[in-house]
């Protein structure tokens, strides 16, 4: 997703602290604290402009979400949607999702959505894709033992090179869908992108990967 630079946005995000912490690192361990519960923490990595995450967390009280976004242009729109909405149950990360291991703990997190991640299509890129190895080791540090990642794209290359990542990994591929939109898969819940994708004729894939023991 390519934005220009929004000049209000850090003071933006400074201003609300409540919905993304300025000192992130400082929250490592301390995240049902935070939520002030004890419920499960699920987080998505590269939550654009919040739309998935936030729906989650409207029909799924009962869990905590974390929305993850590099991009500060970006996570400032799901900041203006989180404002209106005003869940109690859902915070925001300006962070890079490679560093998950300096904002949670061993075994924090319960669940990981990946959603219509950059593709990198070229081969020198790939290190940039979050289903990478680098990636699937900070993942796999920071959920709970078999935790799960939950992955869709409209992407076929990437669809292909995740499912072989994820199992050169050793992780069990617990369920495959090769066109979701046509399945009997119920409760999807749809992204910003998976709209726009779906709308064009894309056909969307989603897998279910859980880590070894
Ligand atoms: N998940 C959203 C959706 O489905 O509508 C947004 C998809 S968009 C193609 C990918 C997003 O991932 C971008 O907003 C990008 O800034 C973010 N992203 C890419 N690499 C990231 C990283 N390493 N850590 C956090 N966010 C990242």
């Amino acid at each position: 997703m390519r934005l220009r630079k929004k000049p209000g946005a850090p003071a933006k995000i400074a201003q609300y602290p409540q919905y993304i912490a300025n000192m992130p690192e400082e929250w490592v361990g301390k995240w049902h604290e935070r939520f002030n519960n004890n419920h499960p923490i699920h987080i998505e990595v590269g939550t654009g402009k919040g739309r998935f995450i936030i729906e989650m967390a409207k029909l799924h009280p009962e869990i905590n979400y974390i929305g993850i976004e590099l991009q500060e242009s970006v996570i400032v729109a799901a900041l203006d949607k989180l404002i209106e909405e005003q869940l109690p149950n859902i915070q925001l990360l300006h962070v890079n999702g490679g560093s998950l291991t300096q904002y949670f703990a061993k075994g924090e997190v319960d669940q990981v959505y990946l959603n219509f991640s950059d593709p990198w299509p070229k081969k020198r890129h790939e290190k940039r894709r979050l289903t990478y190895r680098s990636f699937l080791e900070n993942y796999e540090e920071v959920l709970v033992p078999e935790g799960e990642i939950h992955f869709k794209t409209d992407n076929q290359g990437l669809f292909e090179y995740s499912l072989a990542s994820f199992s050169q990994y050793g992780m069990i591929l617990e369920q495959v869908w090769l066109n979701l939109h046509e399945s009997d898969f119920e409760g999807n819940v749809m992204t910003e992108y998976e709209e726009k994708f779906s709308n064009r004729g894309h056909r969307i894939y989603r897998v279910v990967a859980k880590f070894p023991k």
